[in-house]
């Protein structure tokens, strides 16, 4: 009964408390139901047989992270602030979906992860523009997004050279789906426009390369 007694004693002195914790998880049930949604539709429209699961969670790093044995895909609530739209979220969640292909094909697979991390960084963000497309996501929103950050989700403190790491995703929008480009919904976009801005040296040599195919991007 002593104990009963100070428990609502607690309680009532903490009720504001627990008040705000719940008022805070209802905020973050759209963003768990968003996350779900953008993840089923990339797996469905490709045709991924493989399981994932699809959770926002609760910690302030700027990351998503798959985790290798369970294939649990996490959306950090420290990256929700630089996520503007559906195309920059499947972005973000595509990528991880690539390292889940992955992670699904076993140990060694997951030992040459560990061992050739940035191969198999640029073999994600290419398989996410693939999935992006597929999903009807438009694949530039995956530039925009690693520009904002500054790094791949999960390598937040990658010394590699942002630029070229961009450029090589530019690039291979600008080969394999140049109608991204010729008619670019993200040419306003403020974040796509830094991305032109620092990349102007990296896309002449690319425009260089390809000149045969003839494309005309906006940008
Ligand atoms: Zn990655």
């Amino acid at each position: 009964m002593k104990k009963f007694i100070l428990c609502l004693i607690t309680l009532m002195l903490s009720a504001p408390v627990c008040m705000a914790d719940e008022l805070r998880l209802d905020k973050e049930i759209p963003y768990q139901k968003k996350i779900m949604a953008v993840g089923f539709r990339i797996l469905n429209a490709n045709n991924i047989d493989k399981r994932m699961t699809f959770y926002y969670c609760n910690d302030k790093d700027v990351k998503a992270k798959t985790y290798s044995i369970s294939k649990k895909i996490c959306i950090y609530k420290g990256l929700i602030p630089f996520i503007d739209s559906d195309d920059e979220l499947a972005a973000v969640i595509s990528h991880e979906i690539a390292h889940g292909m992955d992670l699904h094909e076993g140990l060694l697979r997951r030992i040459a992860m560990n061992l050739r991390p940035v191969k198999y960084e640029k073999k994600a963000n290419q398989t996410a523009v693939d999935l992006m497309v597929n999903a009807g996501y438009n694949p530039l929103a995956l530039i925009i997004i690693l520009n904002k950050i500054n790094a791949e989700p999960g390598f937040a403190t990658s010394r590699s050279n942002g630029t070229k790491k961009l450029a090589v995703i530019y690039e291979y929008i600008y080969n394999k789906y140049p109608a991204y480009l010729v008619y670019n919904d993200y040419k306003e976009n403020l974040y796509y426009q830094n991305f032109l801005l620092t990349s102007k040296h990296e896309r002449a040599q690319i425009r260089q390369k390809y000149l045969k195919n003839n494309i005309t991007p906006e940008d």
